[in-house]
């Protein structure tokens, strides 16, 4: 019997996520199949009628993260704080949600040796991936967090369930803000628009590292002002595909190493 696995989401045409998940297969001689399966929020209940049946597990995406929660009979901790479920193992005792964008932030932070405690964050952009960074962040118990959104008029204040050290900023304050890591969790600079940056060069000078949660290109002209300067520069993909790996380590109940996240990053990168 196939054991298959997926990604449940609107239009997924792009999606990294087959390739990084036949890597772990190939990698990790498991059996599996990874499909993408398309599906609008009319279809939802009839397609996860289906996933229940067949399938072993799924990752979700846009615009189903919040809207598959209610055929769910339960979810992990973090995910209820984030308000947004990424992975869902099917079994025979209920159907579990969980995050593992909270997980792969996490697993990139550890891997680039970039230390938490006592140390100023700063977060731009105020969306799904925000949330999970912001919960990671106050969960291994950061100094303080800024949150820098274009409208502060229209703040959610759900945030500050997240993490009580939080502050709102608007971007033109960002000038008065010397801190340790600054983490681009915006779409500004993802291929194809990637002559923009989110900040200017100026404010990347005031952090030790720069944090960009985009994968594509590699180093966009964020991480480009941090290196210019002569900060450390990160980009997503290690977080891509770190998630990727935590979703598997649910499905299949088995931890895996960096080695294994490193060796699927090397394939990717030779055919991005
Ligand atoms: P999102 O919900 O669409 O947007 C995030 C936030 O960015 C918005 O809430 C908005 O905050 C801000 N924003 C959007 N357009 C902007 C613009 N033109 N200028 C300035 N700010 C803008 O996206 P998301 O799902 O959170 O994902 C954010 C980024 O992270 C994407 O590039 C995504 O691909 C990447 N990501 C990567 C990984 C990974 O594993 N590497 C995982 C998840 C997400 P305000 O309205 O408050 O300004």
């Amino acid at each position: 019997m196939v054991n298959n696995y997926g990604l449940l989401g609107g239009t997924l045409g792009h999606s990294l996520s087959p390739k990084i998940h036949q890597l772990f297969f190939k990698y990790t001689a498991k059996k599996g199949e990874y499909n993408l399966i398309e599906s609008d929020l009319q279809h939802l209940p009839s397609v996860m009628q289906i996933l229940k049946s067949e399938y072993v597990g799924c990752n979700v995406t846009i615009p189903h993260k919040i809207n598959i929660v209610p055929f769910l009979d339960s979810i992990s901790k973090e995910a209820k704080a984030i308000g947004a479920v990424n992975t869902i193992k099917f079994t025979s005792q209920g159907d579990f949600g969980y995050n593992t964008d909270y997980y792969g932030f996490g697993k990139m932070l550890d891997y680039y040796h970039v230390a938490i405690e006592r140390k100023i964050a700063v977060v731009l952009g105020t969306g799904g991936a925000a949330r999970a960074v912001v919960k990671y962040l106050a969960d291994k118990n950061i100094d303080e967090i800024y949150l820098v959104t274009r409208d502060t008029n229209k703040i959610d204040k759900s945030f500050y369930k997240l993490a009580s050290n939080l502050k709102f900023i608007k971007y033109d304050q960002l000038k008065n803000i010397q801190g340790d890591m600054l983490i681009n969790c915006t779409p500004v600079g993802m291929y194809p628009n990637i002559n923009v940056s989110p900040v200017t060069a100026k404010v990347s000078e005031n952090f030790a590292v720069s944090i960009d949660l985009i994968y594509n290109p590699l180093q966009t002209l964020f991480l480009n002002q941090a290196v210019k300067s002569g900060k450390q520069a990160i980009n997503g993909l290690f977080m891509l595909v770190a998630q990727a790996v935590a979703a598997q380590e649910i499905w299949q109940e088995e931890h895996y190493d960096n080695d294994l996240i490193l060796k699927i990053i090397n394939s990717l990168e030779q055919s991005l």
